[in-house]
């Protein structure tokens, strides 16, 4: 039986799940950058702004969608230099509409820019004590964990802006995806294109889904890096068990079509690509190229077990690239029983 791995039917929603407004240390307002997006073509924003939980449900409308969020930073102390110092970010987005209340909370540190001016205005478990904050594995899965426990979608952000390698990502346990694509750190000179981590992370053993996102703080540094989300409809609950269930691919220009498995084929469609590649989680990638540089638009790919896992990556001319979630081949081949 085919099994759809992007839903057959649907919309596709364009995304940016990771922005920064003038309610923390970016430029632009909600409303200015609702407009912009829009105008761009997205249906869905969620405002991260930095450690604070502010909602915009006066922002909604038809076609457009305010998630509720913000992006949480916990950073390695004792560095004196504050550019050498290690740092980890993750994005938290409420799964429930009504959800706005901050999982773990502390009534005087951690904010920093215009964030300061709406400390009161945030909600927050009184009966709780303020959260300090941990840079190690177990304080950082912790947070994830919290944030997974109260009810958010939860992302690990631009490892690589963020400096931290192996040895501190392979030890974070209970993200629901990673940043495979962070916009504004490539703009900003940080090569976050970080399909290598992605691959890092799944040999792992996490079964994890990639985003990309802009992560814009201005004016440059905005519509390179989007997820696009296939659903029935632009409704807030609609959406996020879209994100719960990896509906989604995320993508910096091609476009994905179809996308499903069936009897150890796995096929796809795409927008013009110069190459469509088939990544694994042992050493047997397959690239597919159209013949004498014209451009493809699907694959085939045979499926084994010994490749633990598969995705998808597109290619377009102008390099920039697309890809699909993980999907492992024992819960593919599970399916066609
Ligand atoms: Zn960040
Ligand atoms: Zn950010």
């Amino acid at each position: 039986m085919r099994k759809y791995l992007l839903p057959a039917t649907g919309n596709d929603y364009k995304a940016n799940l990771h922005c920064h407004t003038n309610v923390s240390d970016g430029r632009q307002s909600p409303e200015e950058m609702k407009a912009d997006y829009m105008a761009q073509g997205y249906s869905i924003i969620a405002f991260t702004d930095h450690d604070i939980l502010i909602p915009h449900p006066e922002l909604a409308e038809e076609n457009f969608l305010p998630l509720n969020s913000f992006e949480v930073e916990i950073n390695q102390p004792d560095v004196e230099e504050k550019s050498a110092r290690k740092t980890c970010h993750i994005c938290m987005i409420a799964l429930e509409p009504d959800n706005i209340t901050m999982p773990f909370w502390h009534r005087e540190k951690y904010l920093f820019g215009n964030a300061v001016k709406y400390r009161d205005q945030v909600k927050f478990d009184e009966s709780k004590p303020d959260y300090e904050r941990r840079y190690t594995a177990e304080g950082i899965s912790e947070i994830m964990r919290m944030g997974r426990d109260a009810g958010f979608f939860v992302t690990y952000n631009h490892p690589r802006w963020s400096q931290e390698n192996y040895a501190q990502y392979s030890g974070y346990v209970g993200m629901n995806a990673m940043e495979i694509c962070n916009f504004a750190c490539c703009y900003e000179g940080y090569d976050d294109h970080n399909g290598a981590v992605y691959d890092d992370l799944l040999r792992g053993g996490q079964r994890i889904f990639c985003t990309a996102n802009d992560d814009n703080h201005k004016y440059e540094d905005r519509f390179g890096g989007f997820t696009v989300i296939r659903a029935d409809k632009l409704e807030y609950r609609t959406i996020t068990r879209a994100l719960e269930e990896g509906n989604f691919y995320a993508s910096e220009g091609p476009t994905i079509g179809e996308l499903w498995y069936e009897d150890g084929q796995l096929h796809v469609t795409c927008s013009d690509a110069r190459e469509i590649t088939l990544c694994k989680g042992t050493r047997r990638n397959k690239p597919i190229r159209g013949e004498n540089g014209a451009p493809v638009n699907e694959a085939t790919f045979p499926v084994v077990p010994e490749d633990v896992y598969v995705r998808v990556t597109v290619t377009d001319f102008a390099g920039n690239k697309a890809y699909t979630n993980a999907y492992f081949v024992d819960e593919l081949m599970r399916e066609d029983n």
